[in-house]
């Protein structure tokens, strides 16, 4: 049976590993995608990713180069698009050495969306923000972080959360005064199956963890979600109409310790998980190293943190409803065995 062609949706970014399970969804779903890329040459591999997800044709699927940092094709980009869905952005596995350079990309990219969307009239934007825009910075933490919760920019934050806190504001204050239709997504660690080599920062966790290279670990627990669940929250905000003007956590709500995590991977890949530690590192030695190990950075800021968020606005309004966290890590354990990336 052939599926109706539905929209067309702008995906910024679509090289990246939460976009590519977007346009995966999208593409299954009957819509038509057309999709950012800041390198042209990656178009292959976004493709043979898509094939891998499931994808056999490529017919409702356009590219078009664009960077966050100029304002080439953004105009072109969003021309005749029904909804952008709004997902580039510097990470920490992306993220320039600069911190305030990786702000000003975050900001500016996304000013440079918000009005290209505008200006084709598109029904809604959707961005993704994250849990980072939320939950850091903070003196005194709540049992469990909500949308209500702004991470404080007085705090001391890494780059990567003011980016993702700024950036955000910059959009709501963008769609505040044009009068458009904006809902913003935060997940938080984002796991899952790996369709190629391009993964997530979060997904390297389970990565280092599985290689051993994290011979003690960080006390330290923090929300994690699948990124099929990530996507399909995405296409819940681009469509059901109490989404526009509202931010939603993505998160399965179960907060898990390095070391739960490290426990499960032993518990479900014997061999495969022999280099896997379980000791953990007092706090004060994560300090220490990550004046030297630019990796522990930013985890080192979440140190002696409460980090819960909370799923019920999504559940309860969009009616999502996200697998649980352990599954998300065994899927992403598995396809790094599989794709032979450890
Ligand atoms: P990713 O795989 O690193 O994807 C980032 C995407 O942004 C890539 O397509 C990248 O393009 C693009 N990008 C970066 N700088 C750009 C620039 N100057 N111009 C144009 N495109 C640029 O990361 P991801 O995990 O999918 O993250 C996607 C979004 O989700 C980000 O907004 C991130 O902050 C957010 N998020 C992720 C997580 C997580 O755990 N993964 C959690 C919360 C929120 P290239 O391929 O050319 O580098």
């Amino acid at each position: 049976m052939k599926t109706e062609t539905k929209e067309l949706v702008l995906v910024t970014g679509g090289s990246g590993y939460i976009a590519i399970n977007i346009i995966l969804k999208l593409l299954k779903q009957g819509y038509r995608v057309r999709t950012t890329l800041r390198t042209m040459s990656r178009q292959d591999e976004v493709k043979s990713m898509l094939s891998a997800g499931g994808i056999v044709s490529f017919d409702n699927l356009e590219f078009i180069q664009a960077d966050l940092m100029n304002d080439d094709n953004w105009h072109e980009a969003a021309v005749g698009v029904t909804y952008v869905i709004h997902v580039a952005s510097p990470t920490p596995a992306t993220r320039p050495d600069d911190g305030d350079e990786m702000v000003k990309m975050a900001v500016d990219g996304t000013l440079r969306v918000m009005k290209a969307a505008k200006e084709a009239k598109v029904k809604r934007v959707v961005m993704t923000s994250a849990s980072g825009a939320v939950l850091a910075g903070h003196k005194h933490h709540p049992d469990i972080f909500t949308e209500d919760d702004w991470t404080n920019l007085d705090g001391k934050i890494d780059a990567y959360q003011r980016s993702k806190t700024m950036a955000e504001q910059a959009a709501w204050a963008f769609a505040k005064e044009n009068k458009m239709e904006l809902s913003t997504i935060l997940p938080v660690a984002v796991m899952g199956p790996i369709l190629g080599k391009d993964f997530s920062h979060s997904n390297q966790i389970i990565r280092t963890i599985l290689m051993g290279k994290m011979p003690f670990l960080m006390k330290m627990g923090f929300d994690s979600v699948d990124v099929r669940d990530v996507a399909e929250l995405h296409l819940l905000a681009m469509t059901k109409q109490v989404a526009a003007g509202e931010r939603f956590l993505a998160t399965t709500g179960e907060n898990i310790t390095y070391k739960e995590e490290a426990k499960f991977l032993r518990q479900n890949f014997g061999d495969e998980a022999n280099n896997v530690s379980t000791r953990e590192m007092p706090d004060f030695l994560v300090k220490l190293l990550a004046v030297f190990m630019k990796d522990l950075r930013m985890p080192a800021t979440f140190l002696g943190q409460n980090t819960a968020c909370s799923n019920l606005k999504a559940k309860n309004m969009l009616g999502w409803q996200p697998r649980p966290a352990r599954e998300g890590i065994l899927a992403t354990a598995r396809s790094m065995i599989e794709l032979n990336l450890l």
